[in-house]
């Protein structure tokens, strides 16, 4: 939204948008923030109790009805909230309105029509940070809170929507802005500058107080990432061994928060599950079907193509019949991914494990279920959290951990540091340690939005919806 002049003053419009999802729900909400926000609520809003003035932060019950002929629009309660201890920090208004489509639309015309636009997506977010309410960093959590479907995400969500990481960038920033005063002091007296910078203090610190908490930081990036983003499994097998059931049977005890994502072709079927936090995108194959069982004809390539989208594989055979030559060549193709042998119709009859030890190696894990029967899931997931997890127990919810955009501004920050540590450790000149220090302090201060550019502000909050 560009600003508007107004006596000189370059102004932000008053912008408004519905902010509560569409359909049908108890309450809707619509929202306007700028300098306009409480004529424009005087002018529709009637309160049952007539009034002076509106106190700030209160909420008002009444009417919203149309100023040109008075038709009422709608019974609703409207709170005025006087900047700066708002969401954007401008004058907000915000109506709770009945959550119809027409009401709420009308109430909005209502609005526009008056002296407000309505807001772009992620607008309400992009003022609170542009106007210093929170930083970037809180701004994607935001998003994450929005997105999160697990309680982990949600959980790495709020400890940065509390300012969690950009606690830890501040405390990195400072080291990094104490020793640019020091160089440049240095720069300022040449003659002196073997004195000033004391080389060896300032590699202890540089090591400890940034190269250390930037590698801690990323690692927890790294490790939360299958928290947030989750991990993609692909259930593999040779037709009729049972990973359609393996795939309700996941959904029934464990499905996430999420609307079902289609599959991308028509022979694909993709869920989101919820395994112990770590939101699992399952593609189950079922739909390699024929009725001639023929894996060489249908399957391979297709098993071939999934095998390389997914992280990790549920390779299944059916243990209450002997392994078939499709099996052998269905393992041979996936053995070198990241796979769990999944032995299924274990109620049946146990497979023999001898018949089992000739073919995988040793070293597959592997659990027995009853997809029909719901035994074993409990093993297969904690088998699939170990191998996701790599056997560490790390949990999210303590401490930050830095999306994919603020890791990689993390690592030029490192790339920088380490530029800078080699600089000191040669006894390079002040000007030269100046210069990597302030490229440092650049590519930390994206984290936070300080050097980010308008185009990526723009790709970070048009992932927002309108209203929020
Ligand atoms: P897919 O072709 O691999 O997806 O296999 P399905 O999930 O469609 O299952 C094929 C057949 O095996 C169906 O008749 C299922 O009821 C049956 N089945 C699947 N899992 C089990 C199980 O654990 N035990 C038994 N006894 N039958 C199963």
């Amino acid at each position: 939204m560009t600003s508007i002049e107004s006596h000189g003053k370059l102004v932000e419009p008053t912008i408004a948008a519905i902010a509560s999802p569409p359909g049908p729900a108890g309450i809707g909400v619509i929202r306007i923030s700028g300098s306009n926000s409480l004529a424009i609520l005087k002018t529709i809003f009637a309160p049952i109790r007539p009034l002076s003035s509106f106190t700030s932060h209160r909420l008002y019950y009444g009417w919203i009805n149309d100023p040109e002929g008075g038709r009422p629009i709608d019974e609703v309660l409207a709170v005025y909230m006087a900047a700066p201890h708002t969401y954007t920090r401008e004058d907000v208004v915000e109506i709770q309105c009945h959550s119809s489509y027409l009401v709420m639309e009308s109430i909005l015309a209502l609005i526009l029509r008056l002296d407000a636009v309505l807001a772009d997506p992620g607008e309400f977010t992009k003022r609170a940070f542009l106007n210093g309410r929170i930083d970037l960093s809180q701004a994607e959590a935001v998003i994450e809170l929005l997105d999160a479907n697990t309680r982990q995400g949600l959980d790495m969500a709020l400890v940065n929507l509390q300012g969690g990481l950009q606690h830890d960038v501040a405390a990195i920033r400072q080291v990094l802005i104490g020793m640019l005063a020091v160089v440049e002091v240095a720069i300022d007296f040449p003659d002196d500058d073997v004195e000033i910078l004391n080389g060896d203090q300032m590699q202890a610190q540089l090591d400890n107080e940034v190269i250390d908490p930037l590698i801690k930081l990323i690692a927890a990036s790294d490790k939360g990432r299958i928290f947030r983003d989750g991990v993609s499994v692909v259930i593999l097998g040779r037709p009729n061994v049972g990973k359609s059931s393996l795939l309700n049977a996941l959904l029934r005890e464990e499905r996430a928060i999420v609307t079902p994502i289609p599959g991308t072709t028509r022979d694909t079927i993709e869920e989101v599950v919820n395994i112990k936090g770590m939101p699992v995108r399952i593609v189950d194959t079922a739909g390699i079907r024929n009725d001639a069982g023929e894996v060489e004809e249908i399957g391979i390539q297709r098993a071939r193509r999934k095998m390389e989208e997914a992280d990790f594989i549920f390779f299944m055979v059916d243990g209450s019949e002997p392994l078939t030559a499709d099996d052998n060549e269905l393992y041979r193709i996936i053995k070198d991914k990241p796979v769990i042998l999944v032995v299924n119709k274990a109620d049946v009859a146990p497979a023999d494990p001898a018949t089992l030890a000739g073919v995988f190696s040793d070293d597959l894990p592997r659990v027995m279920i009853s997809a029909t029967r719901g035994d074993g899931l409990v093993e297969l997931e904690q088998e699939f959290f170990d191998l996701v997890t790599q056997g560490q127990s790390w949990e999210p919810g303590h401490g930050s951990v830095p999306n994919v955009r603020q890791q990689a501004s993390l690592e030029r920050t490192l790339v920088d540091s380490r530029r800078l540590m080699d600089g000191l450790v040669h006894n390079m000149s002040a000007d030269l340690l100046a210069v990597d220090l302030q490229a440092a302090l650049d590519s930390l201060g994206d984290i936070i939005g300080e050097t980010t550019t308008e185009d990526v502000l723009d790709i970070i909050f048009t992932k927002f919806c309108i209203g929020k």
